[in-house]
């Protein structure tokens, strides 16, 4: 029990000290992401180097936002020449979007934290399947959380046609990313 407390306490101090750290922390990130603004800001990347440590190169999207709604533009990516289908979206759209998923990502940390204390209040060693539950329910609130953090980080209101599923910005060698 103790250790899950410290490792907690640990997650907390690093998370709080990236937060506040005004150099290349969680504020200097969110302002090199910037705003939704009315040409697409996030970029056409395509992996030079796929595997775990990705190299990509990026390439201004080249077309602007409709007024409303939403637009299909096929883009040449100019690395590899391929076409790579795009949906881009009215600027209120995109905030919608980010909005929701932050949303999204919030409620999945807060499922994380009621299955984490109901599983710490209740913890009973021989009870097998609350601590399963509360173990497996709390990862994958946990995982999904991840998810709708990542669509909150890279909601520019852009997203590219054919993806998989569960990694829908990941097409082929190609994703979306901000400079
Ligand atoms: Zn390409």
């Amino acid at each position: 029990m103790v250790w899950i407390i410290g490792a907690g306490a640990a997650i907390g101090v690093a998370v709080y000290a990236w937060v506040r750290c005004p150099e290349g922390g969680y504020r200097a990130a969110l302002r090199r992401r910037g705003t939704v603004e009315d040409q697409p800001r996030i970029q056409l990347a395509h992996a030079i180097r796929p595997g775990a440590l990705t190299i990509w190169e990026l390439h201004v999207i080249p077309v602007s936002r409709p007024a409303a709604g939403s637009a299909v533009h096929d883009l040449v990516c100019p690395v590899c020449a391929k076409t790579v289908t795009c949906t881009v979206r009215a600027a209120a759209a995109a905030r919608t979007r980010r909005r929701l998923w932050f949303i999204l990502a919030v409620v999945g940390l807060l499922g994380f934290g009621v299955l984490v204390w109901w599983g710490v209040v209740n913890f009973d060693p021989e009870n097998g399947v609350l601590i399963v539950v509360t173990v497996f329910g709390s990862v994958i609130a946990l995982v999904v959380s991840g998810g709708f953090a990542d669509a909150w980080w890279a909601e520019d209101g852009v997203s590219l046609h054919g993806g998989p599923r569960l990694r829908p910005r990941y097409v082929g060698q190609h994703t979306l990313r901000f400079p």
